[in-house]
């Protein structure tokens, strides 16, 4: 039996964020919050999921590159080894610096940056667009003669080590502080405090940042998150808004040399007015006006189902055939953005009850074909959209409680 063991990612994270939580509530520190924590996670289970249909493309890129360009025919050693991290290490520093300098890779690194919370669940805010960029800068790797397999072999040290930086717990670590990044200097990257800002980019190694005049020491508190915070934890709006904001941007410069200033210019030198521009354009939405959290047992129940689903999509990745993959996958992404909705308080997420109830009809279809079941898969979805409005109202009141339903 050819398992995944990739998938046991997803139990050992869970595992330390448990324990993290735990240790924190024992000592009565309040270290996570309901909706933030949840929005961490859900980026991070969007991140395991498309990596499964996209590992095989990077590994296939840098192989491609390492077979036609290689300058050196290198076979792996203790000593090569150590130099591959090194080496890593250093194109992580300067591909994490240009992700905080340059407006177009803060659009995808700023996802990273968004928890107003600081604990292991702020970890799992990965994307994969973080990925293709960091793709683009060690794509000098393979051409230098490292081949693809010590490559992404030194790719999980890099995804394992910074999770465990990514603590209020633990404080400094003696001499450690003077080679490895540690946790204090991690809180100082992820600190909005002005002397914070633009420091410790480091991933493993805290000698790039000595060297490149980008170090900070935890002084006082840091405070997390954005500058001007998002206060959104919409799944979609904290993966797209600035994104969305470099094209409005963009779009009220004229000539293209002033667009391509905006899109490649410094983040710090950026409009605020962009934010609220995007912001009305696209969160203007009807909001429901909620008091309670009953949403909450909705919302956990489901990121339990899906973070089931995808450990079992992903340890059974060879076993399942694709179709059955993409539908599982569309079936968690959707589930993401109606729990960022519900957090939210929007109306909307019952339309996404609909999509999702359509996915399972066609791959039930997919199955199993036979007349009498399309028969009532469809009779109940006539059903669902005749009664549309009043079973709208039954389910929002159902997840919001009982209370106005326009703002
Ligand atoms: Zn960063
Ligand atoms: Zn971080």
């Amino acid at each position: 039996m050819v398992i995944n063991y990739l998938a046991l990612a997803v139990p050992f994270f869970l595992f330390f964020i448990w324990l993290e939580y735990y240790i924190a509530q024992k000592q009565g520190k309040s270290y996570f919050k309901f909706n933030s924590s949840i929005a961490n996670i859900n980026v991070g289970i969007a991140e395991r999921l498309i990596d499964l249909f996209t590992a095989g493309g990077f590994y296939f890129f840098y192989d491609y590159l390492h077979t036609h360009f290689a300058i050196f025919d290198i076979q792996p050693s203790i000593l090569l080894w150590i130099a591959l991290l090194l080496a890593t290490d250093f194109l992580w520093y300067w591909y994490h610096r240009f992700g905080h300098e340059v407006n177009l890779f803060w659009g995808f690194h700023v996802v990273h940056h968004q928890s107003e919370e600081f604990n292991y669940t702020a970890a799992t805010r990965i994307t994969i667009f973080q990925s293709v960029v960091r793709t683009a800068f060690w794509s000098v790797l393979p051409i230098i003669g490292f081949p693809a397999e010590m490559i992404t072999t030194i790719l999980l040290v890099h995804g394992i080590y910074p999770f465990f930086t990514h603590t209020r717990l633990i404080g400094k670590l003696g001499i450690l502080e003077y080679i490895m990044v540690t946790p204090s200097h991690h809180r100082v990257h992820h600190a909005s405090n002005e002397e914070y800002l633009d420091k410790n980019f480091g991933d493993m190694f805290i000698i790039w940042d000595k060297l490149f005049g980008t170090f900070a020491e935890e002084k006082e508190e840091p405070t997390y998150g954005l500058t001007k915070q998002l206060g959104s934890y919409s799944f979609l709006w904290q993966h797209f808004h600035f994104l969305v904001e470099i094209g409005y941007a963009a779009k009220t410069e004229k000539g293209l040399l002033n667009k391509l200033k905006v899109i490649f210019g410094r983040p710090s030198s950026f409009s605020p007015d962009m934010r609220h521009k995007a912001e009305k354009k696209f969160l203007a939405v009807r909001k429901v006006k909620v008091h309670t959290t009953k949403f909450r047992t909705y919302v956990v129940a489901q990121i339990a189902f899906i973070i089931i689903a995808l450990f079992l999509l992903l340890l059974f990745e060879h076993y399942i055939p694709l179709f059955l993959q993409v539908m599982v996958a569309l079936f968690i992404l959707i589930t993401l953005i109606n729990c960022g909705a519900i957090m939210e308080q929007r109306r909307w997420v019952f339309y996404l009850e609909f999509v999702r109830a359509s996915l399972v009809t066609i791959t039930t279809y997919y199955y199993f074909p036979s007349p009498t079941l399309t028969g009532m898969l469809i009779l109940l979805l006539i059903t669902g959209i005749a009664y549309f409005s009043s079973l709208q109202k039954q389910y929002l009141r159902l997840i919001y409680g009982k209370r106005k339903f326009f703002e």
